[in-house]
């Protein structure tokens, strides 16, 4: 450990950028930010004409003539999979290693980039063989393993339109994402490994497939081998992949042609399939990678996230990919089958990228430093968080026990709805704060606004808006374009992006991130509408009105507590308790399930009508209640919080 680093960290709760990257770093001063702020519409053009290697080059930059639907680089022509693969095989980067992929059981398969693009072709063929061309759209539904990234691939390479949902999801969940996709094809496995058990994803993917008219075939991926059902739509990849045409050509592409759409949660029950596109993304997903991560040829990056969120899209696949990195895919959660699981990796493949979520941290905090202690991680010279706030005792443990004190850590804030990271520090240039995701990245605008959306002076707090378009921002919502403009576009006007996210400046005017200020729970990362899972209890036969919301979690950050009402005639017994709980997890996935659910008498609701969720989050929490005058009926609050304290044993 660096003594002097951590002596000053300790005292000023700063770190500057270490010697060693100042030196060599992609962006060690400001002059991108300053040319991106002379003239951000040529800043990213002159990069687009450089990064990307095009069919048709684009003779545009932005088009905002209608915004909210902005466009960029929009008579350009591209395939994603060109820039991603076959650029470097034709350069003769075709042997370095794209990814080892690591089984959970242990075993381990080295896929160079020239085998990479093989996989592709053939998957993409086989995509073909099956009907499914530009446009399309394919449901894929996987645990890690190298198909999901060789699926998303092949999508790209014939314009198929990914839309990958997380092996959590329940067969409700997929089948409703399914379904607002109208997907021709799903991609699914016989099963994922998950902590030594097997997730039957075959048979959730047939009861999802099952209520979905749209889906004409189901490629199953071989990977647990217990026997599964089989239906005419059904065909195992490896036989599809046998016969497919090895040489699939890529197809030319639209820059603002959808490369992918990803379901996330908003504040209706509704989830919302956020739409990308092709040349913007790409873009995008390459910059900001070699810039926050400062990307050199000899790097062993690891993004810990799975596929079935955005970072895996971004910051496993496309963005490393286009840069031509050696990454690590690894199919496990930190735990199993010991907290030392990712020491062990990181040690035996030299990683060093290190790129995980704080919920992770705090886990691995509980786990104790004895563990990382066991294995050498002196190969890792970049640490990265992504997915919620940091706090800031985790970014020092952090800072110490993994990164010995001598790598900077990049706190990534960014959404599924901005593509690619927005604010970060950028390791060989900003002195870092634990907890702060400091300031944009160059071309990005952040302003933090106050209800009417004026500009807070710096060392104020409120919304955080993006006040100019960038590249990798979301297009639309599937089939929803209202929503869209309604969710992100109108609190503050047509140019003002709203985040949904709180945040301040602190007196040097870097940036803190302070949660959701709308109804969504961040769970481990994980968004969740409280609206989706209320509508999920009130769907039980058992429930009249429901309330969810978040409450400190000391390791997932959030964890979710719902008071339920019950109808006439049911008795709030534990047992309906454990029932209610199973039915949230079946509708959604299972870490949608509520830690808390409380049975209350009536709910906290002004005199308006409106849930008071601050009073709910103040019982789950244990805290002194606040201010209950507004209250239609204050009794109701010390009724339901009797029954809390009882049920905590606070009592
Ligand atoms: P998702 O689209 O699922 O990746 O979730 C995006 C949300 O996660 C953001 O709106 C934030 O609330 C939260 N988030 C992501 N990264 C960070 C970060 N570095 N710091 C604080 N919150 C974050």
């Amino acid at each position: 450990m660096n003594e002097a680093i951590e002596a000053h960290l300790q005292e000023t709760r700063t770190v500057p950028p270490p010697e060693a990257f100042v030196r060599a770093a992609r962006v060690a001063d400001r002059s991108l930010h300053e040319e991106a702020e002379a003239d951000f519409e040529g800043f990213w053009m002159r990069r687009a004409l450089t990064e990307i290697s095009w069919y048709r080059e684009p003779t545009e930059s932005l088009d905002a003539s209608n915004p909210p639907f902005f466009t960029w680089f929009k008579d350009g022509e591209l395939n994603l999979t060109y820039n991603c693969l076959d650029r470097h095989v034709e350069a003769g980067g075709g042997g370095k290693t794209a990814f080892t992929w690591i089984g959970e059981p242990g075993e381990e398969r080295v896929i160079s980039y020239a085998e990479l693009l093989a996989e592709v072709e053939r998957a993409a063929s086989a995509l073909k063989a099956l009907g499914v061309g530009k446009g399309d759209r394919v449901a894929i539904y996987l645990g890690m393993v190298p198909e999901l990234p060789v699926a998303m691939l092949a999508c790209a390479r014939i314009g198929a339109i990914h839309s990958v949902v997380f092996g959590g999801f329940s067969a409700t969940a997929l089948a409703d994402r399914i379904q607002d996709a109208t997907c021709r094809l799903v991609i699914t496995a016989d099963g994922a490994w998950r902590k030594g058990a097997i997730i039957p994803l075959k048979d959730i993917a047939d009861e999802a497939v099952a209520q979905c008219p749209s889906v004409e075939h189901v490629l199953v991926v071989r990977r647990t081998e217990q026997d599964v059902a089989w239906h005419d739509r059904d065909t195992w990849w490896h036989e599809a992949m046998a016969e497919a045409d090895p040489r699939c050509e890529p197809e030319r592409m639209n820059a603002e042609d959808p490369l992918f759409m990803l379901y996330t949660s908003g504040t209706t029950a509704k989830p919302k399939g956020i739409l990308h596109t092709s040349g913007g993304y790409l873009l995008g997903a390459i910059l900001s990678h070699r810039w926050v991560f400062d990307i050199r040829a000899d790097d062993v990056y690891w993004c810990t996230a799975d596929c079935g969120w955005v970072t895996g899209h971004t910051y496993v696949v496309y963005g490393p990919l286009a840069n031509h990195a050696t990454g690590i895919l690894y199919e496990g959660t930190p735990e199993y089958p010991t907290w030392e699981r990712h020491w062990e990796i990181v040690d035996r493949h030299k990683v060093t990228i290190y790129y995980t979520a704080p919920t992770a941290i705090r886990a691995l905090i509980k786990a104790g430093e004895a563990a990382v202690q066991m294995y050498d991680t002196s190969s890792l010279r970049l640490l990265g968080t992504v997915g919620e706030p940091i706090n800031p005792e985790a970014w020092i443990w952090y800072h110490e026990h993994v990164g010995g004190g001598r790598c900077p850590i990049v706190d990534t804030w960014w959404q599924t709805e901005t593509g690619s990271v927005v604010l970060s520090p950028l390791p060989g240039l900003s002195t870092t704060k634990p907890g702060s995701a400091i300031g944009p990245l160059p071309g990005m605008k952040p302003v933090i606004v106050d209800e009417r959306g004026n500009p807070v002076p710096i060392g104020g707090g409120g919304y955080l808006t993006l006040q100019r378009p960038w590249p990798s921002m979301l297009r639309t919502i599937w089939g929803d374009d209202q929503r869209f403009v309604d969710t992100y576009w109108s609190r503050f006007g047509p140019t003002v992006y709203f985040t949904g996210d709180g945040a301040r400046t602190d007196d040097d005017g870097d940036i803190w991130l302070l949660g959701r200020v709308d109804d969504v729970i961040n769970v481990a990362g994980h968004r969740i509408s409280t609206t989706e899972i209320e509508s999920s209890l009130v769907g039980h036969p058992a429930v009249a009105e429901a309330a969810a919301i978040g409450a400190h979690d000391e390791i997932k950050g959030e964890h979710i507590a719902a008071f339920v009402i019950l109808r006439d005639g049911n008795e709030p017994t534990d047992e309906l308790r454990g029932e209610l709980a199973q039915h949230v997890a079946v509708g959604i996935g299972k870490f949608a399930k509520p830690s808390l659910l409380l049975f209350a008498p009536d709910l906290p609701k002004t005199r308006s009508g409106k849930i008071m969720r601050r009073l709910l989050k103040d019982i789950a929490e244990g805290r002194e209640l606040g201010d209950a005058t507004t209250l239609r009926d204050p009794a109701i609050v010390e009724a339901i919080k009797a029954d809390a304290d009882r049920q905590l044993g606070r009592a």
